[in-house]
């Protein structure tokens, strides 16, 4: 859609957080007329509001239901639901909803970079953030966003001259906004339940995931160990031409990226691949090199290859990456003890790869469980529990799990739920630990019971961590 066709279009934009904010801008610099609506009233909200007024922005607060008067087109910020009552009144009167994602592909010029797109409940933000590391090693302009970074629609705004190509993170709910969008390559890292409450159920959610695969024109990248991701690519519909391209933490098969004896290899974009590998790095060259992160490596590396990239530049970037904080950062050793906050660990999926990547674990969880349950994630990484340490809301849904599927290992129950409770869950962990033994805070659950985020919350272990290292003699 040529750029001055927003001209004189009214367009609501709904609620006024950052993605709204920055395309209520982008379309009123376009010359449309717009209102944004937000159901909240608050003292910052008029700021905002007046603000906007300022610009020329019309803003109704303290109603999020009505459809404005005239509205030609909705555009949604991701965290609204799909049952909004705005979006019912827009349906009624045949009004299109659309993210701040669609409008930035609806506002790329004819020769606008490509975008390799990549979701999946866990590992978005890292596989992201590496395959933008790879493509600057290629010496690509590019730059990480999305779900990250600068707002999506201000990026694309900059011009088609400005990047040649974006590694772009979608969210499940970008993505059910974003119609139109057709990504050069897409990846699907894995799938398990996530945000059900705003998708409805299971089979709505990997729907909304799958469509990052749509008019795909190189490559649709999937997990062969995550077979969901796999039927999503079969029942998706891409450009002629477009593979098919596995990633799997063992030995490779044809169009296929894979593992050998310590060795990133591509059998995937090589010269007779049911022959040839190429090696693209080796897993020390992965930051942390743990499984699922291996696995995220392989899919950045796809993407990156299937828009072109060399070798070299895949182990260039995979070797500048560095992961964002609380993210399995290995904090300290304390008496011969691993020290690791993986706070960003904030469902039970995340946790499973994180207690993957160690032998013997004392493992400090919990928090706010949002609906998840936990046998699971207990009885697979049972073995490797030489303890546990509960902090909390809904610890005891953790306790109970690990009675039934783990009574020998031993668990402490810490009932303060203030912050200082991670000093003494630290103290906790440092008593049942033994040397060679990973303190790892994976809680497994969301931060807010105690902490602001989890940003909060790693860092309250870390200081923990320091302290015990300044005692410890
Ligand atoms: P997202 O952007 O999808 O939330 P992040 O890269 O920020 O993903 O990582 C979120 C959490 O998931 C971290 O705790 C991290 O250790 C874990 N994680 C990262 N990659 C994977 C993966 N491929 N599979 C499972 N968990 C992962």
């Amino acid at each position: 859609m040529p750029q001055d066709s927003w001209n004189g279009k009214h367009i609501t934009v709904a609620g006024l957080g950052v993605s709204g904010l920055s395309a209520a801008r982008a379309l009123a610099g376009l010359g449309a007329s717009v209102t944004v609506v937000d159901g909240g009233d608050s003292e910052t909200h008029r700021e905002k509001a007046a603000l906007l007024a300022d610009e020329g922005i019309a803003v109704r607060l303290g109603d999020a239901e009505t459809l404005p008067e005239g509205t030609e087109l909705v555009v949604t910020s991701p965290g609204w639901k799909p049952s909004s009552p705005l979006f019912a009144a827009a349906a009624a009167k045949g009004v299109d909803v659309v993210g701040d994602v669609e409008i930035a592909w609806r506002l790329r010029g004819p020769d606008a970079a490509p975008w390799l797109a990549i979701t999946g409940t866990n590992g978005k933000t890292t596989t992201t953030q590496m395959l933008a590391s790879i493509l600057e090693a290629a010496g690509l302009r590019t730059a990480a966003v999305g779900n990250i970074g600068t707002p999506i629609v201000d990026v694309v705004l900059e011009g088609d001259d400005a990047y040649d190509v974006f590694a772009v993170e979608l969210s499940s709910y970008q993505l059910h906004w974003a119609p139109s969008l057709r990504a050069h390559s897409g990846a699907v890292l894995n799938l398990a339940p996530d945000h059900l409450d705003w998708h409805g159920s299971m089979e709505a959610y990997a729907a909304d995931k799958g469509r990052i695969y749509e008019g795909n024109q190189v490559a649709c990248v999937y997990n062969v160990a995550d077979k969901a991701t796999e039927d999503l690519v079969r029942e998706a519909d891409v450009e002629e031409g477009c593979r098919a391209i596995g990633f799997t933490l063992g030995t490779p098969g044809p169009s296929e990226l894979g593992v050998v004896d310590g060795i990133l290899v591509d059998r995937a974009f090589v010269e007779n691949r049911q022959k040839n590998a190429q090696e693209l790095a080796e897993v020390s060259d992965v930051n942390p090199p743990a499984p699922h992160n291996i696995a995220n490596a392989l899919a950045a590396a796809a993407l990156a290859r299937a828009f072109g990239v060399e070798p070299q530049a895949v182990r260039e970037g995979l070797r500048n990456f560095t992961p964002d904080a609380h993210r399995i950062a290995h904090v300290a050793d304390v008496d011969g003890v691993a020290y690791v906050d993986d706070s960003k660990a904030t469902n039970t999926h995340a946790t499973q790869a994180s207690l993957a990547a160690y032998e013997s674990i004392v493992w400090i969880a919990g928090g706010l469980a949002k609906g998840a349950t936990f046998d699971e994630l207990v009885t697979g990484a049972a073995k490797r529990l030489r303890g546990v340490v509960l902090i909390g809301q809904d610890r005891a849904l953790i306790r109970e799990a690990l009675e039934r599927h783990a009574p020998e290992v031993p668990v402490v129950d810490l009932e303060r739920t203030d912050t200082g409770a991670m000093s003494a869950a630290v103290q906790e962990a440092a008593r049942l630990a033994r040397p060679g033994d990973t303190v790892l805070m994976a809680p497994a659950c969301a931060s807010m019971d105690m902490f602001t985020n989890y940003n909060k919350r790693g860092e309250a272990f870390a200081a923990a961590v320091r302290e015990l290292g300044a005692t410890s003699v």
